[in-house]
Formats: structure tokens, C-alpha cells, sequence
């Protein structure tokens, strides 16, 4: 039974099972007047979600919003396929990704590049949203949930161009998608918090990440919600880790063999930066399971993609 985690008398997180494992990628419930959901991740995760509001007691057509802080398919590939099962919810999203919602044509094409033979079963079916069911949120603009809650979105780019977070005035906090990195909260049983920075492709921009790092950190926040995987209310820590890492993953990129193949110079730089992952571990005495050893590489190696595309737009 998937049972949704209380992060406050009115959020809560359900485990998407994305990539069949469990704590990888989550879906929030907000419980207010109008039910909203922050993201659906892909398509084969969305019977999670139904599950997870059955045992919150949501009826499907109580679901008001569903908002994606962007549109990879890790966050937003399985709104058209939920949105069929929630028959009065809009669908939030940044100007930007609106009409990729809407004809989704391009994601299905980026992802087949990406992921070739693995489209299917990670992803598959990718459905529209029709245009009269989506709402699109520009910088600072809110969305009333209740008479005393209204969410701000903020436009955060760095990670994606359309990509924004949603400020929550009721928690005092915030829902950074991929903007700030992942929190690998899988090893927070051990005690250590660990937050990389999600450098994946095409939209990558370190300076843009930078820049909305201090933005969400001028807002004050008590508490950020990740796309991957939950929260954390250590902010600080947060900034102070995406700080540290983001030159270490530009760096190994940029100290790449390019005589390497695409495929060789992604492991090369994604080693680089797995060895100092590990010894920034190591030097903690936490073990690196075979789970996390397999999750670090996948999330390493999309990110050494992403790497790779920016700086083969910079270097032209
Ligand atoms: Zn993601």
C-alpha cells in the first residue's frame, strides 16, 4: 500500500515509484478548499497517485489543480494521462512548456533520443492536454487554493527555461522542481543530507541556477519541497551544497576528453564527479549501498549529458 507521507496537517507526499524505485520522484497533495497536486511524474506512476489520494480520501474529481514545476517527463509526462481520470482539474504550467503539454510531439521525440528502447516502458503514453484545460502562470503571478492561501510562482530557471517553483505562504515554503537539485533523502536515516545539482539537457544554464538560487534563498523560506525527493528544512544547507557542487560538475565537464566518443566523454565526466560524491560520503562513514551506488550514476550521467550540451554551446 502506498501510503502518503503527513509533511503538514495539509501537505502531503506520494511516492511515484518513478523508475520503479521507491523515494525517486514525488507528487504533493495540498489539502485546501481546492485540492492541488505538484506534480504527476511519468505516465506508469500515475496509478501510485491514485492510490496514494485513495488513502488521503480524494476523489478523483475533487482534484482542482494539477501543477508540474516544468515539463520534463519526469514531472509533467503523466498529466495528460491523470488529467482523463480528473475530469475538473486544470493543468498549471510556465508559458514556456504550455504548448508542449498540448502537443507533445517534441517531448516523445526528445525522449526517444535519450532514452531509445527504454521509451516505452518509462514513459509510455505520453497524452495531450487540451488548451481550454491548462492554465499558464507567469512570473509573480498566484493562484488562489483557499481565502487564505494563494500560491506565487516564481520563475526559476537554470535547470530548465521553463521551469518555476510555486511559493506556499501557508508552510513558508517552496516547490523548486529540479531548480535547486535532488535531495538523496534515502540517506537521511544515516543522518546526512546530501543535495546535487540536476544539470540534465538541453536547457542547462549554471549561472541562470545560480542566480535563482539566491533568489529562493532572499524569500526566506522555512522549508523546500523537492521534485526528487521531499523535504528538507535545512535551507541552508541546500544553498551551501548546490554552491559547492555546481563548479565541480561544470568543471569535470570541462576538463573532458573530447577526443573521447559522446558516449565515453558522459562515463568519463560522470566518474569525475561520482568519485568526489563518494568521498564527500566516505569522509562521513556513510556506506554507499548498491541502490544509491545505481541511482548516482543514472542522475550523474544525464547530468554529464546536459553538461556537455552547455558547454558545447558556450564553446562555439
Ligand atoms: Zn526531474
Amino acid at each position: 500500500m502506498n501510503i502518503p507521507k503527513k509533511l503538514s496537517d495539509r501537505i502531503y507526499l506520494i511516492d511515484d515509484y518513478d523508475l520503479g524505485r521507491k523515494g525517486r520522484t514525488g507528487t504533493y497533495v495540498i489539502l485546501e478548499d481546492k485540492v492541488t497536486l505538484i506534480e504527476t511524474c511519468a505516465s506508469p506512476s500515475i496509478p501510485h497517485i491514485k492510490q496514494g489520494l485513495r488513502h488521503l480520501q480524494i476523489k478523483l474529481e475533487d482534484v482542482e489543480y494539477i501543477i508540474v514545476t516544468h515539463i520534463h517527463l519526469d514531472h509533467a509526462g503523466g498529466a495528460g494521462l491523470l488529467l482523463k481520470d480528473c475530469p475538473n482539474a486544470k493543468v498549471v504550467v510556465h508559458p514556456k512548456g504550455a504548448r508542449h503539454l498540448a502537443d507533445p510531439t517534441r517531448l516523445i521525440a526528445g525522449a526517444k533520443a535519450v532514452y531509445g528502447k527504454d521509451f516505452e516502458r518509462l514513459f509510455d503514453p505520453i497524452l495531450p492536454v487540451l488548451e481550454d484545460q491548462l492554465i499558464e502562470k507567469h512570473d509573480q503571478e498566484t493562484l488562489s487554493l483557499s481565502p487564505s492561501c494563494s500560491l506565487t510562482f516564481i520563475d526559476t530557471p537554470g535547470h530548465a527555461n521553463h521551469h518555476y517553483s510555486i511559493y506556499d505562504p501557508i508552510s513558508n515554503g517552496i516547490f523548486t522542481g529540479d531548480t535547486i537539485g535532488i535531495f538523496y533523502s534515502e540517506l537521511f536515516d544515516d543522518g546526512i543530507e546530501l543535495f546535487l545539482p540536476s544539470t540534465s539537457p538541453n536547457q542547462f544554464d549554471p549561472e541562470k541556477m545560480l542566480q535563482s538560487l539566491s533568489l529562493i534563498e532572499s524569500m526566506n523560506v522555512s522549508h523546500i519541497f523537492f521534485g526528487h525527493y521531499g523535504m528538507s528544512s535545512n535551507v541552508k544547507e541546500v544553498y551551501r551544497q548546490i554552491r559547492f557542487w555546481l563548479p565541480h560538475f561544470v568543471n569535470a565537464a570541462k576538463e573532458r576528453d573530447v577526443t573521447l566518443s559522446l558516449h565515453d566523454q558522459i562515463l568519463q565526466i560522470s566518474e569525475q564527479i561520482y568519485v568526489k560524491v563518494a568521498s564527500y560520503l566516505d569522509e562521513k562513514n556513510i556506506p554507499i549501498s548498491k541502490d544509491l551506488y545505481d541511482i548516482l550514476h543514472l542522475d550523474l550521467q544525464v547530468s554529464a549529458m546536459g553538461l556537455i550540451d552547455y558547454l558545447t554551446k558556450v564553446e562555439k
